[in-house]
């Protein structure tokens, strides 16, 4: 199969090509399109011109057509997902009952919301003044490889229904859902030019289309250090940064043990631990850590490893050959830093024939980790649990702070009053109490400090994908 650029509502070419793998069998899925400063240029030249047109069409028609893009990803839920599966690893599991659902969700809910944009008024016995929301213009949407269909509609659904025209630009590792919902868009009705596509490399495509003088704003999602590049070198734009976690997952001795376990589990286990959100830093009360330890661990053991096409499996392959060496790196490192190994470790994993050569690794748990170890500051990005002890409240909330990362934390007691105090003092965008991460579209996504700046989400999104401006009128 051949992948390639779409410019103007045509497949345009690449000067290069490159193989996208599916990490499960390092089957060769499709050669794919390597842009370059040119596909960017005439990429944004076609946004820039689709852009007056269908900024100026009623919110309603514009609803029309992504609401139709909606029912097109419903109506193909198992084909994207099985395309997402074998480009990513992701399993089926999650990607046909969660993620591929809910990116139809993704351009529902933006569909209803673009027809309801209003203003303020903000009146004075001498002036009338009043926000109009206008769109941006071209935006650039960037986006990793680890749930790249739902965060590719999570950008696209919002930037498109405001009324902006976009290039996205996929990871080069997991290009092939988007290219699927390129040609969804045009089968939808969305005009040429609306949603153009870029694939390829950060360096070649990414860096052009982030400076790009016509690019008026940025969506990104991925790891810190290529956000802060991106800071630097795109100028004067609008931005919104989803970056790398570290999260802490809080469990206090008063908890609903049974309910934390298996959120604490979710949390770090599902989507191949490859979750920007995931609950990674697992901080536990010294009076039930040893029993949480070891039940914890036990659970771990019994997690299925496998194909990631099959519904059973709960862990598929990590996404690529690089990534994989990344996460046994801090596998090994984590006894040498002191911690104790409960499970997994750098052993292979029990594997059907079809999946031998896939990139795996064994759940794994380290307990009496010191949140001062680097397998507890840095993002591993992979099924790799810390559970570290803590003394009391202030103890958990030093802990919890006592990183880089910003993004999701997670608190759980049956103490109310602990339960907001915590929140309220965790460093973090998110924090969920008693619950593992459940998302309401309306809520605001996004961290603070390492982990990113700019929410998106409900009215959160008008921050990168509309402008604001104030008419004061004198009476
Ligand atoms: P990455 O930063 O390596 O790449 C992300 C995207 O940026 C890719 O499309 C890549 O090609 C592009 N890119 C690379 N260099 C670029 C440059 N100089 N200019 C423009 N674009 C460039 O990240 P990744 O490894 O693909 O993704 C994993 C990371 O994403 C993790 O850190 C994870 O936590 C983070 N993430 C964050 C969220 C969130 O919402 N906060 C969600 C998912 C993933």
């Amino acid at each position: 199969m051949q992948i390639d650029h779409l410019i103007n509502g045509k497949p345009v070419a690449g000067r290069d090509y490159f193989q996208t793998v599916n990490p499960a069998t390092q089957e060769v899925l499709a050669e794919v399109a390597s842009g370059g400063e040119a596909d960017v240029h005439a990429a944004v030249a076609a946004a820039k011109e689709a852009f007056p047109k269908w900024a100026g069409l009623p919110a309603p028609e514009r609803a029309k057509l992504i609401r139709k893009l909606g029912d097109l990803i419903a109506r193909n839920v198992p084909e994207i997902a099985q395309t997402e599966t074998n480009d990513c690893g992701q399993v089926i599991a999650q990607t046909g009952k969660q993620l591929v659902p809910r990116a139809a969700d993704n351009f529902y809910y933006f569909a209803e919301m673009c027809t309801r944009v209003d203003g303020h008024t903000y009146p004075t016995p001498t002036h009338l003044n009043y926000t109009l929301f206008h769109p941006v213009g071209v935006c650039a949407l960037i986006s990793p490889w680890n749930v790249p269909f739902m965060t590719a509609t999570w950008k696209v659904a919002p930037c498109l229904a405001f009324g902006n025209t976009a290039v996205l630009k996929m990871s080069e590792l997991s290009p092939l859902t988007a290219a699927r919902l390129g040609e969804l868009a045009l089968e939808a009705g969305i005009p040429a030019g609306v949603l153009n596509l870029v694939h390829g490399y950060g360096k070649e495509a990414g860096e052009p289309l982030v400076a790009h003088p016509d690019v008026r704003a940025i969506s990104f999602t991925g790891s810190t250090a290529t956000g802060n590049r991106i800071v630097k070198s795109a100028g004067l734009k609008k931005f919104s940064m989803e970056l790398g976690g570290k999260s802490p997952f809080v469990i206090f001795d008063d908890a609903d043990l049974d309910r934390a376990l298996d959120a604490a589990i979710f949390m770090i286990f599902s989507n191949n631990g490859e979750r920007c959100t995931a609950g990674s830093r697992i901080l536990v009360q010294q009076s039930i850590y040893a029993d949480f330890a070891a039940k914890f661990a036990e659970r771990a053991k019994r997690i299925t490893v496998g194909d990631p096409l099959d519904e059973k499996t709960i862990v598929g392959p990590m996404i690529s050959q690089a990534h994989l060496a990344k996460v046994r790196s801090y596998i090994e490192l984590g006894p040498k830093e002191g911690a104790t190994l409960l499970c997994g470790g750098l052993g292979a994993p029990e594997l059907p024939d079809r999946v031998k050569k896939g990139n795996y690794v064994l759940p794994t748990v380290f307990a009496d980790v010191d949140n001062r170890m680097k397998i507890a500051q840095d993002e591993i990005f992979g099924p790799v649990a810390c559970l570290i002890p803590f003394k009391d409240e202030a103890d958990a909330i030093r802990l919890a702070n006592d990183i880089a990362y910003g993004l999701s934390s997670y608190v759980w007691t049956e103490n109310i009053g602990k339960a907001h105090r915590v929140a309220a003092a965790v460093e973090a965008g998110m924090c969920f109490v008693n619950s593992q991460n459940v998302r309401d579209l309306r809520q605001p996504f996004g961290g603070t400090k390492a982990s990113g700046t700019g929410r998106e989400g409900g009215t959160w999104s008008y921050e990168v994908f509309c402008e604001p401006k104030n008419i004061a009128v004198s009476l």
